[in-house]
């Protein structure tokens, strides 16, 4: 089947928040998209899905950009943009740390409590830590002055340069700076610099030093302006509701379309063929694809470019880039008088920082529930709780190993939960395991890959790509894109893309405010 009259003027692959917001900004700008998902829900790891009565989100939970003022409050913006609106519970704490010698400490929605809990365990540091999360606070301060849209092009630039010269000239400045190396100028604590790692590493998978200052400032302080708020219903609702902005626009999306091609004409994208042989064009097409499902980089055998036509950038990337391990993610069902009702909803563990970046180094526990109660029956909770792990622990295995061993790492799981959740093992109602090679299939990404990460110390987010390509007409967004992963940092590549292209298509009603 072949559709060679162009009804869409742009084609999205994959609806993932990267590419929905990317999707829904073009039909906001009078475009006409389509997005094609190959799985049959939306949102990618920022989805949800139902078993047995309960609402389990993918992947992400603690979620950024749902503030109200400022301009980083980019998934509040998005929904905004297509006249939608996620309904959000604010969450008191982003999240509470078991770390090493009975370092506990939680970091409360208020910054000053959070800074004085943290100076009273580290008191010599003191000033070190407020002059720390102080700079942080004045990269957001930056970021927060201005409508975040495509550095790629020149006329937004030279506006908001005019319009916030200061701003600017500070983000320049910590573009190339790494968070680590903030921190070492003003902390000696070895112990503290490591607590600042595990605050990186749990949303960068990269210790401080290898963390981009501009992402640190982001997080570090829009969890105390803008909060972490988690959407009602789950998180699936925000691609949900942003589909239902884009098909109000008059947009099209269609499920289990996987794309097997971007087919190209004199070198520029014109098209995409699906797995069932149908081809459809239209002048702009962007994938939401990793990078390296894209262009079939780090000897991945799956492309939607013809090998002969990868830009050689993409290769030069993927030698600055490496793909993060995936996760082993478990979703359980509990009895509700388990967990009480003052409990944190996010909790990390650590119990060694010598396994920090190893495989099963950390875990990650969310029970959502604690503020949403509809996500599961009357009586129970909801755990979500991942820890890393490499594709290379589950490939080349037989079917009776591989089960064997999904056992051993949700026992491993269940016996780490239970040291701040006690008795879970007997109170199971509902349990469901994923593994890297559950990640790769399902959410189509290579080797189950959270995202991309530095192969070494880099200058700062200064390497990473944007949305435009080599291939003309050709445009990635997502966590393999400036400035990487997490919901909130894949809807500004969403923006960003939507902004490019719209100075292509002469679409973009830009004006800064007042
Ligand atoms: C376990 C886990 C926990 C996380 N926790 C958090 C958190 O608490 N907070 C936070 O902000 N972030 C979190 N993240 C990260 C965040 O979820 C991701 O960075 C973000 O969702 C990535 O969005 P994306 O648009 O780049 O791509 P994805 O979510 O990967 O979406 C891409 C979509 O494209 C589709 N697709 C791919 N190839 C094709 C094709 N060929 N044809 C058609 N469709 C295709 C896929 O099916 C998918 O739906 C977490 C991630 C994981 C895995």
């Amino acid at each position: 089947m072949k559709t060679n009259k162009k009804i869409f003027d742009a084609i999205i692959i994959g609806a993932g928040i990267g590419g929905l917001v990317t999707a829904s900004q073009l039909a906001a700008k009078g475009a006409k998209v389509l997005v094609l998902e190959k799985y049959i829900i939306p949102g990618g790891s920022g989805g949800s899905f139902k078993r047995k009565g309960y609402t389990f989100d993918v992947g992400a939970s603690m979620i950024f950009g749902f503030g109200e003022k400022g301009y980083t409050n980019l998934l509040t913006r998005a929904l905004n943009d297509v006249n939608e609106k996620c309904e959000t519970i604010p969450d008191p704490v982003q999240l509470e740390y078991h770390l090493p010698n009975n370092l506990t400490i939680s970091v409360d929605r208020e910054y000053e409590k959070f800074i004085s809990k943290l100076s009273n365990r580290f008191p010599k540091e003191k000033e070190g830590i407020r002059k720390f999360y102080g700079t942080c606070k004045k990269v957001f301060n930056c970021l927060d002055s201005m409508p975040l849209l495509s550095i790629e092009d020149p006329s937004y630039l030279f506006k908001v340069f005019f319009k916030a010269p200061l701003s600017c000239i500070g983000l320049a400045r910590w573009l190339p700076i790494n968070a680590g190396d903030v921190a070492r100028k003003f902390i000696k604590d070895s112990e503290l610099l490591k607590f600042i790692d595990i605050e990186c590493f749990c949303w960068s998978v990269m210790p401080a030093l290898k963390t981009p200052m501009i992402n640190a400032g982001m997080v570090f302080t829009d969890r105390h302006c803008g909060g972490i708020n988690y959407p009602k219903g789950g998180v699936g609702k925000i691609a949900e509701k942003l589909v239902n902005g884009i098909e109000k626009l008059d947009g099209k999306i269609r499920y289990k379309a996987n794309v097997t091609e971007i087919i190209l004409k004199d070198e520029k994208a014109i098209g995409v063929k699906l797995s069932n042989g149908e081809e459809i064009h239209a002048d702009i097409i962007v994938s939401n694809s990793t990078r390296w499902d894209t262009f079939g980089l780090n000897n991945n055998d799956k492309s939607l470019i013809a090998r002969n036509s990868v830009p050689k950038s993409e290769y030069n990337w993927s030698k600055t880039y490496k793909p993060s391990p995936s996760f082993v993610s478990i979703h359980l069902g509990v009895a509700g008088e388990l967990i009480d009702k003052n409990f944190n909803c996010h909790h990390i563990i650590v119990e060694d920082w010598e396994e920090l970046e190893k495989e099963k180094g950390v875990i990650f526990i969310s029970i959502p529930t604690l503020l949403d109660s509809s996500l599961a029956p009357d009586g129970k909770h909801i755990i979500h709780a991942f820890t890393p792990s490499s594709i290379s622990e589950w490939d080349n295995l037989s079917r009776k190993e591989y089960l064997s061993k999904k056992e051993n790492y949700y026992s491993f799981l269940i016996e780490k939960i239970s040291k701040i959740i006690p008795k879970l093992d007997q109170n199971i109602d509902h349990k469901e395991i994923g593994t890297p090679r559950t990640h790769r299939k399902f959410l189509g990404r290579f080797k189950g890959s959270y995202g991309p990460i530095p192969n070494k110390k880099l200058l700062g987010l200064l390497p990473m790509p944007f949305n435009t390509t080599n291939i003309e007409n050709l445009y990635c967004v997502g966590d393999s894109c400036f400035p990487g992963q997490g919901l909130n940092a894949v809807a500004f590549s969403g923006y960003a893309c939507a902004h490019k292209i719209g100075s292509k298509l002469n679409i973009n009603d830009f004006k800064l405010p007042d």
